[in-house]
């Protein structure tokens, strides 16, 4: 059978959904908003930022009433099936936070540790189990023009440098020639189970959360604000909005977002003999170092998950279920495994799924108020929120407090990113600039010139 519908067949056999969510300890669906209800703070989403934000407003302040509503229900999106690596920068990589916000670079590094630290306490304060393991994770070169750039990337970074046989000692592969292992700037985690650790705690803090409850509207008059949902209404003093990629409840937002499909594999569990093959006994997360990347890590039972590389956009911002699915995406994806781990020759994936991420043009998250500082936002992570999206909960909560704090103060925080054109120029920009990225990977990094007109701009994506 020629290989293309051999990996097809393989990844076909694979249920058709997230890994993480599919577990028999799910939590069960809590009841929708019906009629009326009012809180101090109203949080729509039930992403980690929602979750992130009603945690912390009941940590800072017991007496606030709190109210999230989530559209259909807690983690099923981008949260609850990523790759679960979950990172220190808030600015998608220490490059591109050099690069956009260079007079406090520092400043953003210092916060992202800290957010990374305070993760971790907040599982231990919470008694939430989310295999959270402080691994590090490792960026490889497969090519031989990504090595000096790593090497630059570990001196700058007071990173470690392991060259082609010490990253083979690491994690046995044969296109490895060297790494950078950033020890202390990663955790990976279970995100579901993370995600639904987090509203089991909003809960026990007295947050109120209520499920298929999508929000369709909101809004502002002189007392607060009203957003109606599905079945009900729902009356703040003040709304916090965590919906991500979908579209936003304040048509001025969205311009600055596009829907970008995102896909990942997970094998079955590797039996012993299978692990000792590959090594990772460290268990860091990895990543490649083209422009078209791949992320792949151990599950919590030895399984390896196996994502990246496509990044998928619809005409129009479209945003659909069945777009979850990608044969062709998967084939490929499949294709890459077996060449970065030929020794797993045989073994077979159990799960496959996409899930679409917030890109802006930045690529790195940005935030705002409106309606006079009562209702807040924060989204744009482009597949970088795991971690961030804390962070990103703390600056909305500071904003629709209205005083300036550290975080306030920020450019990154005050600054939005260059918006999205309308359509049909934004698909064909997202095109013109996929072609042009797998392009460059097939020629030694080389950038076009549609790719360095866009890094001229300020556009540029070096991830
Ligand atoms: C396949 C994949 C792999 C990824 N891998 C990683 C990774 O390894 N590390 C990393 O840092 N990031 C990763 N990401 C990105 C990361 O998952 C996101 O940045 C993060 O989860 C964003 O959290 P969020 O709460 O902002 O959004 P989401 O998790 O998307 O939550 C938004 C929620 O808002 C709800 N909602 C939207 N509109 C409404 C409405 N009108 N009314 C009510 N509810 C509404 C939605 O139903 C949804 O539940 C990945 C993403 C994908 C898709």
């Amino acid at each position: 059978m020629p290989q293309d519908q051999r990996f097809s067949r393989l990844v076909m056999a694979a249920e058709p959904r997230p890994f993480w969510l599919d577990r028999p300890d799910a939590p069960p669906a809590r009841e929708p908003l019906r009629g009326e209800a009012a809180a101090d703070l109203v949080v729509i989403g039930g992403g980690f930022t929602g979750l992130w934000t009603a945690l912390l407003a009941r940590e800072s302040d017991p007496e606030r009433s709190v109210v999230l509503a989530e559209g259909n229900r807690i983690g099923w999106a981008a949260s609850g099936r990523n790759g679960g690596f979950c990172e220190a920068s808030l600015t998608h990589g220490a490059a591109n936070g050099r690069d956009r916000f260079p007079a406090e670079f520092d400043t953003l590094q210092r916060l992202g540790a800290e957010n990374l630290d305070a993760i971790e306490a907040a599982l231990g304060r919470h008694g939430i189990a989310c295999d959270f393991e402080r691994t590090g994770s490792v960026s490889v070169a497969t090519e031989e023009y990504q090595v000096a750039g790593l090497r630059e990337a570990a001196e700058s970074g007071g990173t470690a440098f392991l060259d082609a046989d010490a990253m083979r000692a690491e994690v046995n592969s044969p296109t490895y020639l060297a790494g950078v292992w950033d020890k202390g700037g990663t955790a990976l985690v279970h995100p579901a189970r993370l995600a639904w650790g987090l509203a089991a705690a909003c809960e026990r803090l007295g947050v109120r959360i209520v499920e298929r409850t999508p929000a369709t509207g909101l809004a502002g008059d002189a007392d607060g604000v009203t957003v109606r949902t599905r079945n009900g209404v729902l009356r703040a003093d003040r709304v916090a909005l965590g919906t991500s990629a979908f579209p936003s409840l304040l048509r001025r937002v969205r311009p600055y977002t596009v829907p970008v499909y995102d896909y990942v594999l997970v094998t079955e569990p590797l039996s012993p003999a299978q692990l000792a093959e590959v090594g990772w006994r460290n268990r860091q997360g990895i990543g490649d170092s083209g422009n078209q990347f791949h992320y792949y890590r151990l599950t919590p039972d030895n399984r390896i998950l196996w994502g990246g590389y496509d990044a998928i956009y619809h005409f129009g911002r479209g945003i659909r279920l069945a777009y979850d699915q990608r044969p062709a995406t998967f084939a490929v994806l499949a294709d890459h495994f077996f060449a970065t781990f030929p020794q797993l020759e045989g073994i077979g994936f159990s799960h496959r799924w996409g899930g679409v991420i917030d890109t802006c043009s930045r690529f790195c998250a940005f935030f705002g108020t409106a309606h006079s500082g009562r209702v807040g936002y924060a989204l744009g992570y482009t597949g970088l929120g795991v971690g961030a999206s804390r962070f990103g909960a703390r600056v909305m909560l500071d904003l629709l407090g209205g005083e300036r704090t550290e975080l306030t103060g920020l450019k990154m925080v005050r600054s939005k990113p260059i918006p999205f054109p309308p359509e049909p120029l934004a698909y064909l920009g997202v095109q013109a600039t996929r072609w042009s990225l797998a392009r460059a990977d097939r020629r030694s990094g080389r950038r076009n010139l549609w790719l360095r007109a866009l890094d001229a701009a300020g556009l540029g994506f070096d991830s």
